[in-house]
């Protein structure tokens, strides 16, 4: 079976994200944190790193 690269925000490392506009196939949008831009992630650990990091924050305010 071929790996499917997963792709995850860069704010809060969640893969709940999509394009925004199919035909600016460039900007992203998250659906957890609300990040609209052209950066995603693609490695998992470096998500599951952010996404700590992110719960974190959420638990600190
Ligand atoms: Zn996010």
């Amino acid at each position: 079976m071929k790996k499917f690269f997963r792709k995850f925000c860069p704010e809060c490392g969640s893969d709940n994200i999509k394009w925004d506009i199919p035909q600016m196939w460039s900007i992203w949008k998250c659906y957890d944190c609300g990040y609209t831009g052209p950066l995603v992630i693609e490695d998992g650990e470096i998500a599951e790193a952010i996404r700590k990091n992110y719960l974190k924050k959420q638990e600190e305010k």
